[in-house]
């Protein structure tokens, strides 16, 4: 079976066909600037890399363009579009309406377009994509699956804020939680890698990238997350506060002649690391700037750390203890300065890491960096949101 996982942003299109008997991936890329003079499509098979510079007025055209490219003789992957068993998108809000992916139908649609408010800037432009390839692939089965939908497994007591309980109820004001398809995904392989069922563990899962975020799965069911309603909240990320005191945002209007739009637009794209440090939100560039001795810098970093390391504490605290931290996402992955110092001094946890082995290398694979008489252990596992989203697409078109 082969599926085609689809990511449609504004004008971007992001694309993998995953043959699901090895889970490899057969091609993938993307299209840029859709609807945007000089878009350009970026197609990767083993034969190399093919750009393609035509004009995409819309996601229509532009879909068509990655299925001419899927099927090209010179370039492509397979020789026809009858080989693409499914399509898997993903979607970013399913509200209280889901809490697993679905099929699309047109009540689905219906539901998914009634959450546009609750994801204003990203839901429509999944839709898009959705409905676009719809209109190309007719007959093709087309799977939902959800940014969300693994935290909707949180105890009331975690999503709800305190907050006047009929607000809650009338607009669906809630902690929602995002990045949900990566927390998943890697506590499904921490399990596997620890050959433990997932029920028997408690796992903290810090997916920090340029959105950040921190979830605390118990038996395998997310417990609490530390992005809320929108993906503001939590830990700082690149350009976003993370947790602040709503009062702030008045104060700021008040100090800067800023609208209430312009308020949560400066949270969300002028402050994290990159508003403290002025440097960069990238932290290739912090760290590397921290060590030159640049003061902000170093106090952007130690921030991020800091907050990271209260969530994985809270978390702990959450669940009763901690069986094993994982990290992911493009930090996760990659920047041992930050693993190192979020794991710094958390004896009480149980938590220590091997510094040797933290410095290893990205390869790909799964590093366990556990320290010698670590209570807890602390791996890195690079996420795939593709992988889960081709594999629970193709759950559903099995019906299972
Ligand atoms: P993501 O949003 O998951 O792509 O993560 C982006 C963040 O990961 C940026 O802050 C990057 O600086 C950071 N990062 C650090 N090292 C790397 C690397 N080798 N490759 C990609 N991202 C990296």
């Amino acid at each position: 079976m082969k599926i085609l996982v689809v990511n449609a942003g504004s004008s971007s299109l992001k694309y993998q066909l995953i043959d699901m008997d090895t889970e490899g991936v057969i091609a993938k890329g993307g299209c840029e600037r859709i609807g945007l003079p000089k878009s350009i499509l970026k197609h990767k098979t083993d034969k190399g890399e093919k750009i393609i510079e035509q004009d995409m007025p819309d996601h229509k055209v532009a879909i068509r363009l990655v299925l001419e490219a899927l099927v090209h003789p010179e370039y492509g992957a397979i020789s026809s579009m009858k080989e693409i068993d499914a399509v898997g998108h993903r979607l970013v809000h399913s509200a209280e309406d889901f809490n697993c992916s679905v099929l699309v139908n047109d009540e689905v649609m219906e539901k998914c377009r009634n959450n546009i408010e609750l994801a204003p800037l990203h839901q429509p432009a999944n839709i898009t994509g959705i409905e676009a390839c719809m209109e190309v692939m007719p007959g093709t089965p087309m799977a939902l699956v959800f940014d969300t939908a693994f935290h909707s497994t949180m105890p009331d007591y975690a999503y709800m804020y305190a907050i006047d309980y009929d607000d809650y109820k009338n607009y669906k004001i809630r902690r929602y939680g995002f990045h949900g398809t990566s927390h998943k995904f890697v506590s499904q392989e921490a399990a596997k890698y620890l050959n433990k069922k997932p029920e028997d563990l408690k796992i903290i899962t810090c997916h920090l990238g340029n959105g950040s975020s921190i979830s605390a799965v118990k038996g395998g069911k997310c417990v609490d997350t530390s992005m809320g309603f929108t993906p503001l909240c939590g830990v700082p990320m690149g350009t976003r506060s993370g947790d602040i005191d709503p009062s702030v945002v008045e104060y700021l209007c008040h100090k800067k002649g800023y609208d209430l739009a312009q308020a949560i637009e400066y949270l969300n794209k002028k402050c994290g690391v990159a508003g403290v440090s002025g440097v960069s939100s990238d932290f290739r560039d912090l760290t590397k700037a921290a060590a030159e001795g640049n003061e902000r810098a170093r106090l952007a970093l130690d921030i991020f750390n800091y907050q990271c390391k209260k969530y994985i504490g809270s978390y702990a605290a959450a669940m009763d203890g901690v069986d094993c931290v994982v990290f992911t996402a493009g930090i996760g992955e990659n920047t041992a300065e930050v693993r190192s110092a979020i794991c710094r001094d958390m004896d009480f946890f149980g938590i220590k890491i091997d510094e040797t082995k933290n410095l290893t290398k990205n390869d790909g694979s799964i590093r366990d960096i556990t320290g010698k008489g670590s209570k807890v252990k602390v791996l890195i596992i690079p996420t795939n949101e593709e992988l889960v989203i081709a594999r629970e697409t193709k759950a559903l078109v099995e019906g299972k």
